[in-house]
């Protein structure tokens, strides 16, 4: 820490990600990023012609992308947020939406970075517990009193609410904003979207890293009423109105282009979790139902760590979280069939067979 820095930043804590190590090529089950590439058409939008027009800015607005976007998700224009990975709408949404006599609300086991945002920005928070099985009970979010955010299906636990649930936790909150992140929506849950139209404090935020291969390019967006669009806009414009470049912006509109392919790998991934969950459960260990692309599970035996050491030790990595109710498990991403057996044997010889 320089002798510079403001006092108010001294004890941030940076959220940490998930490692991307270089000393050898893993076998990368840790941070939730698809095993397929991008469909072919986002390979043939990213090419010289794109790259000569660096030397002049993205549109501001990203109009094109807007409206292939809207019209895929069925909502207007004007409902439609883009940003540099949907951390960033996060970050914004947290801006606007919470602080001083507004707490954030949501779950003590959830995405980690809500906290960095509460913290970086002076927001205060309330933490509600998970159930002791993991489930996020809807009730806890009656009536909060702040804004409240809820990643559905969670993370890292998987596990999936309907939207018939959580439309109950938008209308007891009419006076805050409840903001719902859908990373992992495409993998076997129904989204908020739709309710958008009828209630004007919901945020549904969703990324282009997960379920459309695109983690590197870094693009993310929130969908709206148009007025809270309205507050992100005037926020991402006082940062940084050019945070898509034109390479990603090219490559975002040839993936909607072919979502077919993305929803077809999406399929994949959901048979692969299948079959995994199996695999591991009569391996011993307690699965817990997934809906996203990656599986939270308690190996018998050794300890959350201690597996994921185990497995790096052989070239695949998992991630695993040190915190008091996590501890036990390692959350493991759903990578191609091939990779997941892999996983399996290496699994088998560190676990034993335990029938
Ligand atoms: C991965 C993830 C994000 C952020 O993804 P970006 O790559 O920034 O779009 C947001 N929320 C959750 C719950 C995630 O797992």
């Amino acid at each position: 820490m320089s002798r510079f820095l403001q006092s108010r930043y001294a004890s941030l804590e940076a959220y940490v990600p998930g490692e991307q190590p270089q000393d050898k090529k893993y076998i990368k089950l840790n941070t939730n990023e698809s095993p397929y590439p991008p469909s072919p058409g986002v390979l043939a939008a990213v090419n010289e012609a794109e790259a000569a027009r660096l030397r002049l800015y993205p549109d501001p607005e990203c109009k094109v992308l807007t409206r292939k976007l809207a019209a895929m998700l069925d909502v207007e224009t004007e409902n439609v947020f883009l940003t540099n990975g949907s951390d960033d709408s996060l970050n914004f949404a947290f801006m606007a939406f919470a602080g001083g006599n507004t707490p954030a609300v949501f779950p003590d086991i959830t995405y980690g970075f809500y906290k960095v945002f509460a913290q970086l920005h002076h927001i205060p928070t309330r933490i509600v517990p998970l159930k002791p099985d993991f489930t996020l009970d809807p009730a806890d979010y009656y009536n909060a009193g702040g804004m409240v955010v809820i990643t559905n299906p969670n993370a890292p636990t998987g596990m999936l609410r309907t939207r018939d649930e959580l439309e109950q936790v938008i209308r007891s909150n009419p006076d805050h904003v409840v903001v719902i992140d859908e990373a992992y929506i495409d993998f076997g849950g129904e989204s908020c979207i739709p309710l958008t139209k009828k209630y004007d404090n919901l945020l549904v935020v969703q990324t282009f890293s997960k379920s459309r291969c695109l983690a590197g390019a870094r693009l993310g967006f929130a969908v709206g009423n148009k007025e809270l669009i309205a507050d992100l806009t005037r926020l991402k414009y006082s940062t940084n109105p050019y945070c898509i470049n034109r390479i990603t912006l090219a490559a975002g509109e040839a993936a909607v282009d072919e979502n077919d392919y993305y929803m077809g790998h999406c399929r994949e991934i959901m048979a692969t979790r299948t079959k995994t969950a199996r695999a591991l459960t009569e391996l011993g260990f307690e699965v817990l139902p997934s809906a996203a692309n990656f599986i939270f599970a308690k190996p018998p035996k050794l300890s959350g760590e201690a597996l994921y050491k185990a497995l790096k030790d052989r070239g695949i990595l998992v991630r695993y979280f040190s915190a008091p109710r996590t501890k036990d498990y390692v959350r493991i991403t759903i990578g191609t069939p091939a990779e997941m057996d892999a996983l399996i044997a290496a699994v088998q010889t560190l676990c034993g067979t335990v029938s």
